[in-house]
């Protein structure tokens, strides 16, 4: 693990609250201070304890005890959660209102107060303390930032905080691989294989999406065609959606969804959502509907209905999630969803280069149509979120600028849970994908936070004394969608207009300069692995040829292989990739 030695500012803090002499927490490597938890404290409880306990000795060298509520309360105490400690105390905790995630952090005389709603409020509270108040940062599992100080001193605390966004799910791969590093980002979802020393996570799904193949399966279309669509004048299989309201398909999906309750029990969302392609039933029934209400969304919503209503009485904590995707995304005029069903709107068709509330494309336009149309009707609304290029993800994708304001766009319209997703695939991504894993992270919990501040630290702490030409290169990539009507989408092909030559040759300028002022083996090899989405685009639109080109597909995959990368896009692995290009 790589101790940094990065925030000047952070000396500036110590030295203005040491004038106001508040809590002296350590100096000179001692501390008069204890770490207090209730005892019957949670494994997250216990585990905040531990965290703080390590992170207060790399800051200040002393080591602080734990002890439970069990022990007479003292002056110099750090209480983390509902210790017995509390007791005395004039200003109580509204434990109910922090919910699951919630907490304060307060100082009160000498003490210090983290306490939050169970089962992950206290923990979340103490990397808020690590991370805002003492200057630690979690770039990437190996690499992290933490100031140290001989005197530790902190000022007068009186926060509350509670995350807007109540399920955050960054599906990048470099969040993925670690789960004490995303637990350390506050994200809760449900791939991250967070334990009961986490708190847990937010949801679990089963199953995760799309899920029409295993409610009505395909092979009943042999004996009842009927429960499939209906598509120019025949019923069709294959992968394709269902015959909603049809009876039988009815209470087939209600039965079904009983028995994987049953069997998950794990599960706090059951999907009930459309397979991922068109062909939808327009047989006479479903279209009659679909018509009147102007959206194939209102058959979806009346069938997940019926299936949310069968369940409600025996399961009232659980939910049926729904997509808004593709043919669904328009709300229908007057079926609503219950309050038991998520709807997941998905935002796959949009405009990345520019933010969902600027862009002035058609896609966008429609999008915030959809957006606001579902917000007052859908009262649990969450947003699948697209960040990456899909169809090649060595590519350079524009959208550094639109992550803040369109994650602040869906939390404008009460969106409860985001799932932004990249490139989740087993390997690392070489389009700068740990910086990009962590501005989501960051995001998701607070959508207001400084995001240009963070960009920078990473940048500086990741790249080392190769971060002035990263950060050059950030902002060619974001001046080729300068204007407004030069856009970018998921699914863009290497010919794209904001990756032409001249684009190219710059950026690969750049980042030659770049891998030269590299100071170490990792950051050498960090910075290497920028460069690949480059050099893909170049071979994709045969910029070079002949030997060179084989001389570059050659240090592209000794690269991209000793980096760990195993995708060149969401359907291709590297070595199909190499085979194209005539390489083992
Ligand atoms: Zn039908
Ligand atoms: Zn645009």
């Amino acid at each position: 693990m790589r101790t940094l030695h990065l925030f000047c500012l952070l000396a500036v803090v110590f030295h203005w609250s040491a004038a106001r002499a508040a809590l002296i927490i350590a100096s000179k490597g001692k501390s008069e201070y204890r770490i207090v938890i209730p005892a019957d404290a949670l494994p997250s409880e216990k585990y905040a304890a531990e965290e703080l306990k390590t992170y207060l000795q790399k800051i200040t060298g002393a080591t602080l005890p734990v002890v439970t509520d069990a022990t007479p309360g003292g002056k110099t105490e750090i209480l983390l959660g509902n210790v017995g400690h509390l007791k005395a105390s004039k200003r109580k905790v509204d434990f109910a209102a922090l919910g699951e995630e919630g907490f304060v952090i307060r100082t009160e005389g000498s003490r210090l107060l983290i306490a939050g709603g169970r089962p992950r409020g206290t923990l979340y509270g103490v990397y808020t303390l690590l991370e805002e108040h003492l200057g630690v940062r979690w770039f990437t599992p190996e690499v992290e930032g933490v100031p140290q100080t001989n005197r530790l001193v902190l000022p007068r605390l009186d926060v509350s905080f509670s995350p807007k966004l109540l399920c955050r799910d960054v599906f990048w791969t470099e969040m993925m691989r670690n789960a004490d590093f995303a637990a350390r980002h506050r994200l809760n979802g449900q791939h991250y294989r967070l334990t009961e020393k986490h708190g847990g996570a937010y949801a679990v799904f089963f199953p995760f999406v799309h899920s029409f193949d295993s409610l009505i399966p395909k092979d009943l279309f042999k004996d009842h065609p009927e429960y499939f669509p209906w598509i120019d004048g025949k019923r069709v299989d294959g992968y394709v959606q269902r015959c909603l309201s049809n009876p039988e398909v009815v209470q087939l999906a209600k039965k079904n969804v009983r028995q994987w309750i049953k069997e998950h029990p794990e599960a706090t969302i059951i999907s009930v959502s459309q397979n991922d392609t068109g062909k939808w039933c327009q047989c006479e029934k479903c279209k009659a509907l679909d018509d009147a209400e102007g959206s194939p969304a209102a058959s979806m919503i009346k069938f997940v209905n019926t299936v949310a209503e069968d369940i409600e009485q025996d399961y009232p904590r659980l939910l049926i999630e729904t997509l808004a995707y593709q043919y669904t995304r328009k709300p229908p005029k007057s079926i609503q969803p219950r309050a038991n069903v998520i709807v997941r709107l998905c935002s796959i068709e949009c405009c990345f280069a520019h933010s969902l509330a600027g862009c002035p494309s058609g896609e966008n336009r429609r999008f915030r149509d959809d957006i606001v149309a579902w917000q007052p009707v859908a009262k649990r609304l969450y947003v699948w979120d697209y960040t990456p290029n899909f169809a090649h993800y060595v590519m350079p994708f524009p959208n550094f600028n639109v992550l803040q304001p369109n994650v602040q766009f869906f939390a404008d319209h009460n969106v409860q849970g985001l799932f932004e997703q990249g490139n989740y695939n087993g390997g690392i991504s070489a389009d700068l994908g740990a910086l990009r894993a962590y501005l989501l992270a960051k995001l998701v919990w607070d959508p207001k936070t400084d995001l240009q501040r963070h960009q920078r630290e990473f940048i500086k702490a990741y790249y080392g004394k190769a971060a002035p030409k990263i950060t050059e290169y950030l902002e060619l990539v974001q001046q080729q969608v300068k204007d407004t009507s030069v856009h970018a989408h998921i699914f863009d092909p290497p010919r794209a207009k904001y990756l032409n030559a001249e684009f190219a040759t710059a950026a690969d300028k750049l980042l030659a300069e770049a891998e030269a002022m590299a100071e170490s083996d990792a950051v050498r090899q960090r910075v290497q692995l920028a460069r690949l989405p480059v050099w893909y685009v170049q071979i994709a639109n045969d910029r070079v040829k002949d030997q060179a080109r084989t001389d570059l597909v050659k240090r592209f995959l000794g690269i991209a292989r000793a980096a760990g990368m195993t995708q060149v896009s969401e359907g291709m692995v590297l070595k199909d990739w190499a085979a194209k290009m005539g390489q083992p």
